[in-house]
C-alpha cells in the first residue's frame, strides 16, 4: 500500500509523519505546499514504517495536510505502529472527518488528538474556504461538530488539544472567539490561541500581515475566561510558534 506522504522527520524522540493532501484551502494555511496530492510523493508503507522503527521514537506525530483522508494508508501505519512500537501516536487534524475518528477511537489506535478548532459556523467558510459546489461549508462544519460529539464522548479514552489560530481580518474578534468557547465548553482539555505568523500562505495576500500581538491575545483569553471559567485556555507567545 501507498500512501501521499511528503516528510518523516527526527527530533528529539519525536517523529512527524507529514500526509500530503487537505480538504480545506484555509487562506492563512503555512504549509501550502501540502494542500494538494503532489504526484511522486507516494510512498511505499514499508519504507515509511522502516523509518519509523529506524527512528525508534517515544511519540509519532502524523499531520498534514489532513491524515484522515488517507484513511486505508493511516490505519495501515497506525496498526503497524500500536503492535512494533511503543511509541504514543498523536493525530493532528482539523477534524473534517468523523466516521474516521470513531474509528480510530474505536480501534484504540490514537492516545492523543491535537485539534485545529479554524472558527465557529459563522466565520468558518472565511478562514477554511472549506466549502465546495458539492458540498458547502455548512455541510463540512456539521461534520465538524459530529467529530466532537465524537471525541466528547471519548475524552476519558483519549487525550485531546485544541489550538485556534487568530488572524487579523479573518478570526480575530472577541465574538469568534466566544463562540468557539461555546463549542469547547466542558472538554477536559487545554485550548491554545496561537498568533498568527507572516510568510508563507496559501493566499499570498496575507503574506505581508501583521502578527496580533500577545496583549492583544490574552485580552480575548481574559474575554473567554470571564465567560467559561472552566476552561483551559492558553495563549501561545509569537516567540513559541514556529511557522
Ligand atoms: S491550515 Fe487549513 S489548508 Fe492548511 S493543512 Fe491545515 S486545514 Fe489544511
Amino acid at each position: 500500500m501507498e500512501a501521499y506522504i511528503s516528510d518523516i522527520a527526527a527530533e528529539g524522540g519525536v517523529l512527524t509523519v507529514s500526509f500530503s493532501g487537505c480538504d480545506f484551502n484555509c487562506p492563512s494555511c503555512n504549509t501550502p505546499q501540502l494542500a494538494e496530492f503532489q504526484t511522486g510523493e507516494q510512498q511505499d508503507l514499508r519504507i515509511v514504517q522502516a523509518s519509523i522503527a529506524d527512528a525508534a521514537p517515544t511519540q509519532i506525530v502524523f499531520t498534514g495536510g489532513e491524515p484522515l483522508l488517507q484513511r486505508q494508508a493511516l490505519l495501515a501505519l497506525l496498526r503497524w505502529c500500536r503492535e512494533h512500537t511503543n511509541a504514543r501516536l498523536i493525530i493532528d487534524t482539523n477534524a473534517s472527518k468523523p466516521a474516521v475518528i470513531e474509528e480510530l477511537i474505536t480501534e484504540q489506535l490514537v492516545d492523543e488528538f491535537l485539534i485545529d478548532v479554524k472558527a465557529p459556523r459563522d466565520a468558518f467558510d472565511r478562514a477554511t474556504h472549506a466549502g465546495t459546489f458539492f458540498i458547502p461549508a455548512e455541510q463540512v462544519f456539521a461534520e465538524f461538530l459530529r467529530s466532537l460529539a465524537i471525541l466528547r464522548d471519548a475524552q476519558n479514552r483519549v487525550t485531546l488539544s485544541f489550538t485556534t489560530l487568530i488572524v487579523p481580518g479573518l478570526l480575530y474578534t472577541k465574538e469568534d472567539v466566544l463562540a468557539i468557547a461555546a463549542l469547547l465548553d466542558g472538554f477536559d482539555a487545554e485550548w491554545t490561541l496561537k498568533p498568527f505568523i507572516g510568510g508563507v500562505t496559501l493566499d499570498r495576500r496575507l503574506r505581508g500581515l501583521h502578527s496580533p500581538s500577545e496583549h492583544f491575545l490574552d485580552n480575548l483569553a481574559r474575554a473567554v475566561r470571564a465567560a467559561y471559567p472552566n476552561l483551559r485556555i492558553r495563549v501561545q507567545s509569537t516567540a513559541d510558534t514556529v511557522v
